[in-house]
């Protein structure tokens, strides 16, 4: 088990400890929302919580740069849209430490740099399981590609459905956001930007 996954909730080994004020935070939060955290059920729900908190806010303990650092330079003279879909991913709102929920397409025009597909699933991660607003998370992905590859251009689109507009606020189940930040060729050429946007099958 690689140290970025969770510990393994029925494994009573390498649990880490979770301090008394953190789980007192969690004991007072119980019994705002109204139960009473002494009651059985409610027992090890702290700890429990904590680990979980730790758990979707992993992002922190890594610089998702890092799994860029590996570059392919021989790209055999490949000069399209190298695009991922559909990659499904998890985070929380910052404002209400909610869930959101939703997929992001990645996708770039390199130079003479690729990295493995899977990276980009991994750099996506790295900055969602923190503590986000969807415009940020949306940013921080095509700046680290940016960055990182220097490729002719990014794209990265986010749909998702943020928890706390579906289950508390206004209460409309269904509806997503959708953000999307371009770079280089796709800001600078229409053409491009339409050839990315119907590859991720938008337009
Ligand atoms: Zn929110």
């Amino acid at each position: 088990m690689s140290s970025l996954e969770g510990p393994d909730e029925d494994d009573p080994r390498g649990k880490p400890p979770v301090p008394d004020d953190v789980q007192d935070a969690i004991r007072t939060l119980i019994r705002w929302a109204g139960d009473d955290p002494e009651r059985e059920g409610l027992l090890d729900t702290p700890a429990r919580v904590a680990r979980a908190w730790k758990e979707y806010c992993i992002g922190y303990e890594e610089d998702p740069a890092i799994h860029l650092s590996r570059v392919f330079e021989e790209v055999g003279g490949y000069d399209e849209i190298v695009l991922l879909k559909d990659i499904p991913f998890q985070s929380h709102c910052e404002h209400h430490m909610a869930p959101i929920i939703g997929k992001a397409h990645i996708a770039y025009l390199p130079t003479n740099r690729v990295v493995g597909i899977s990276k980009l699933a991994r750099v996506l991660h790295g900055f969602a399981r923190r503590l986000q607003i969807q415009e940020r998370l949306t940013a921080e992905v095509a700046q680290c590609i940016e960055d990182h590859l220097e490729p002719r251009g990014v794209a990265v689109v986010i749909e998702a459905s943020h928890a706390c507009m579906t289950a508390r606020g206004v209460r409309t189940p269904g509806v997503s956001m959708t953000t999307s930040r371009v770079t280089g060729c796709f800001r600078e050429d229409a053409r491009s930007r339409k050839e990315v946007l119907s590859l991720m099958g938008f337009a």
